[in-house]
């Protein structure tokens, strides 16, 4: 069950030791990450041949399921379950079309014109998980943005199943998003693939999505090592859950549930206002264990989580602000006057009648979030995150009138008299 803490007996320094996780303090992510990053790099599709054999038990030939396999899969699933993507696909759709928004163009001085244009980044690659659960949830997560943006090469890595193919949902949803192409491979080694190209598996500009711990240190590990870039290090899930006595300990126990059949390196955080609500929400997590598939799972994220009991809302916010969750749940009646004081914090579950069940799947909004405490400094994927935003300037006679002087000031007091001179050649 979730340990117990009280924030009036903890110092700082054992605040800052509950906050901090996934720290991989021994380096041996990184080192059997690295390995397998440099073998892809030296022998390309013959090492993911290999490694898919050794980490999903899978021979494989060819490295990729095409239209028409893809078209057959699809077709494996119901109708509900097709409609029920279809939804999921066009709320996530609604939400992100309205993020690629023109900007104005800003005179700065008469005649000097800047703006911002934003273009596609040509060559994505999307990983989607696909080790203990397969989630084709992502795959519309970052499949949508990417095609609102106008992206012109897709590349998709998921691991294969056991039937050394992709499942039906999947299936459906590269059919929703118009992607004819799915390579077989994940873990580090599909980054890496990414990163670098293979015979089969195309190099990309940005790689996006979460994944396990050596997914997600492999992202990390190739932006330093290639020109390619990152969405940003979205991990291991986890979700903060700010519960007053106004919270139901059986909705509660539920959200953290959902958080933990992620995996065992999931994290499931209570913030409580009272003892006995940890305590009810604990003998409720007893109870609904008992009745979940994935229940191994969950005992085991479960086991690494903990409860922090504090004594009023403000503090519980305080709490939630220094670990900074993926996910943030307020089950409280006063969740409206707590939103001005959310600092960090991936995506936000407000009242009694959201679960973040509602956003990973359909409500619209994105579930690739910042994980590990990085909802200090990045946001979850967007539409933005598939685009560059290029400046641009026109200066006119008049303006150069007007900015001249001042730009031969700042270039002669640094020295760089070239500077000047391409102004002063002008005018
Ligand atoms: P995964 O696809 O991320 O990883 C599976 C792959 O890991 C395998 O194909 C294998 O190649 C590799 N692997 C497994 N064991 C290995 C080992 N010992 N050494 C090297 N490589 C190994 O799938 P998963 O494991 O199910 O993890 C999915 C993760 O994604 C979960 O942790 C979940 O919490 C997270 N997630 C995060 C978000 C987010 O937005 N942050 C969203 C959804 C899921």
């Amino acid at each position: 069950m979730l340990k117990q803490y009280s924030l009036r007996n903890l110092t700082a320094p054992e605040v800052a030791q509950l906050v901090a996780r996934n720290t991989d303090a021994n380096h041996a992510i990184q080192d059997a990450v690295l390995q397998i990053i440099n073998d892809v790099r030296e022998r390309g599709d013959e090492s993911l041949r290999e490694l898919t054999a050794k980490f999903d038990k899978i021979a494989l030939d060819k490295l990729y399921l095409e239209k028409d396999d893809i078209e057959e899969l699809a077709m494996t699933i119901t109708r509900d379950q097709q409609r029920a993507l279809e939804i999921a696909f066009q709320n996530i759709h609604r939400f992100h079309s309205v993020q690629l928004r023109k900007e104005r163009s800003v005179e700065t001085m008469p005649g000097v014109k800047c703006w911002r244009e934003a273009r596609p980044i040509e060559k994505v690659g999307l990983y989607i998980p696909g080790g203990s659960a397969v989630l084709p949830s992502t795959l519309l997560m970052l499949g949508v943005p990417a095609r609102i943006a106008g992206c012109k090469e897709i590349v998709v890595c998921s691991p294969p199943q056991k039937s050394g193919k992709i499942n039906g949902f999947v299936a459906y949803c590269l059919q929703l998003l118009k992607i004819e192409r799915i390579y077989l491979t994940g873990g580090a080694q599909a980054i890496a693939a990414m990163a670098y190209g293979t015979d089969s598996i195309p190099k990309v500009d940005k790689i996006f999505g979460p994944g396990n711990q050596f997914v997600t240190k492999a992202k990390s590990l190739v932006q330093g090592m290639t020109n390619v870039s990152i969405d940003m290090p979205a991990g291991p899930s986890e979700v903060l859950v700010i519960a007053d006595d106004t919270a139901s300990p059986a909705f509660v126990a539920a959200d953290l549930l959902a958080q933990a059949e992620h995996g065992p390196d999931s994290q499931a955080v209570l913030v409580a206002t009272s003892q006995a609500l940890i305590q009810q929400v604990n003998s409720e997590l007893a109870k609904q264990l008992e009745v979940l598939p994935r229940a191994e799972i969950a005992r085991m994220a479960i086991d690494n989580s903990y409860a922090v009991a504090v004594d009023n809302l403000q503090e519980a916010l305080s709490f939630s602000n220094t670990y900074a969750p993926e996910h943030l749940i307020l089950e409280t009646d006063e969740w409206e006057s707590l939103i001005p004081r959310i600092v960090n914090a991936g995506s936000v579950f407000l009242g009694h009648l959201t679960p973040e069940s509602a956003g990973d799947y359909a409500s619209g909004t994105n579930h690739t979030l910042p994980t590990s405490g990085y909802a200090r400094s990045y946001s979850g994927v967007s539409v933005d995150s598939f685009v560059k935003k290029i400046t641009f300037q026109h200066i006119s006679s008049e303006g150069l009138n007007h900015i001249g002087s001042t730009v031969e000031i700042l270039a002669e007091l640094e020295g760089l008299h070239a500077h000047k001179n391409a102004v002063s050649i002008r005018k």
